[in-house]
């Protein structure tokens, strides 16, 4: 039987586990990175690739974002063409939209250090005017990037392999032993990889791996639905979110409360429009387990909001529609850190819908841990022990 002795082994090939790897092995330290799959299988592979600061909320989220967001264009330097362009963004807001809080949240954003404006609905328009005249007003946000999540897994996972990391997939590690000093990973051929700390970085499914070594980690799949033009005349310069998009990313309690379809399936408009001339629309958000099928009512749910509030989209052809598993935690924070309770395992996980945005944050997070150096921010509130007791999300 084979077994490979490495400093630091990666559990899971999605943006966060490839970047950490790169950035790890970067940094001279030995790495095996493993997937049960294959490099973006998980939620990657299925979204929208918007690294947005204006959608975060304020405090620590949005105070990763930005740092995450200032490390991008060094990493696009170094990295294959991934897609990326600075697009800008504009957060939507209709009748229904309390104004007040747009204007907080942006004057949070600038004690960020992040430039938006607030615009009317006639400048709005003005900016982009394929939008519907329902929209009241827009948060501006020209520095906003975007690029291909997909891409940007496969580049990192090249940029790793060149920098020495050592792939296995598919692979899914069953833990043999575990101490404070390292762990033994039996891996379904027969292969071993003998690590002395572990990475956890296994999206949607970090639960499960997480119960195997011993530690309560609440992530539960959340699903998102997109859809996929074809190649269209531009409608939209920018990436266009609706502010109820946020409000349901961060209260999952409002679908379950509510009568309304595109309220009880999260539904909140996105459009991004892609180098290759198509859009990208979504989305929802439902806790299904890790269904990944599309149901036909709540893809019609999608494409009725965006025609409402991009007409010009009504003239489209849908390609395909799919479905991401977001990796949900109830407290809206990720998991992020060293567990005290495992001192060998490293947690980078729980991201939800920010991952590709805070990939770049995270990957160096990881890298300083796996060091013994002090994180180059602060990880106050994303204690990956923080649930150590509770009972997992349903
Ligand atoms: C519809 C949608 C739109 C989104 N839009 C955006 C956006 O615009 N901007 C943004 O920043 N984020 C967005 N996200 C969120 C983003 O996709 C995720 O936060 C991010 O992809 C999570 O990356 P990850 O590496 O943690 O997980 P994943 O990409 O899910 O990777 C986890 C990997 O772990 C592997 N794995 C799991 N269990 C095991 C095991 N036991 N052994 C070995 N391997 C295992 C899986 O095969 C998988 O490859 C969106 C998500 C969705 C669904």
């Amino acid at each position: 039987m084979s077994s490979t002795t490495v400093d630091v082994a990666v559990i899971g090939a999605g943006v966060i586990g490839t970047a950490a790897a790169w950035r790890l092995a970067d940094a001279g330290v030995r790495v095996a990175l493993i997937d049960r799959s294959h490099p973006a299988a998980g939620s990657s592979g299925a979204s929208d690739g918007y690294l947005a600061v204006s959608t975060k909320t304020p405090g620590p989220a949005m105070a990763l974002a930005a740092a995450s967001r200032a490390r991008y264009p060094a990493w696009l330097q170094r990295l294959g063409p991934v897609d990326a362009e600075v697009r800008g963004g504009v957060l939507l807001v209709d009748h229904s939209d309390g104004l007040s809080a747009i204007e907080a949240h942006a004057r949070h954003l600038r004690d960020h250090g992040v430039d938006v404006d607030l615009v009317d609905g006639a400048r709005l328009r003005q900016l982009e005017p394929g939008l519907a005249p329902h929209l009241v007003a827009g948060l501006v946000c020209e520095s906003e990037m975007q690029l291909n999540p997909y891409k940007l897994a496969l580049a990192t996972v090249a940029a790793a392999t060149a920098a020495g990391v050592i792939p296995f997939w598919p692979a899914t590690p069953v833990v043999e032993r575990l101490d404070a000093t390292g762990a033994t990973l039996a891996l379904g051929d027969g292969r071993r990889v003998i690590a002395h700390q572990v990475v956890l970085a296994a999206g949607a499914a970090s639960a499960a791996l997480g119960a195997d070594f011993g530690l309560t980690l609440p992530v539960a799949p959340r699903q998102g639905v997109l859809a996929i033009t074809t190649k269209t005349p531009p409608l939209a310069q920018r990436f266009l979110v609706s502010a109820r998009y946020l409000t349901h990313k961060r209260d999952p309690s409002l679908a379950g409360t509510s009568t309304d379809p595109a309220e009880r399936i999260g539904h909140g408009f996105t459009c991004e429009t892609l180098p290759t001339g198509q859009h990208i629309i979504g989305s929802s958000r439902r806790f299904v387990g890790f269904d990944r099928t599309v149901p036909p009512d709540v893809l019609a749910i999608i494409l009725a909001s965006a025609i409402a509030h991009l007409p010009g989209l009504a003239d489209c052809t849908i390609l395909r529609a799919f479905a991401g598993l977001r990796p949900f935690v109830p407290d809206n924070r990720p998991l992020l850190g060293r567990s005290a309770a495992q001192p060998a395992v490293i947690v980078a996980t729980g991201h939800e819908g920010d991952g590709v945005t805070l990939a770049p944050i995270t990957a160096e997070v990881v890298t300083a841990l796996a060091l013994g150096q002090t994180p180059p921010v602060d990880l106050t509130g994303l204690d990956p022990d923080r649930f150590a007791g509770t009972q997992p999300h349903t």
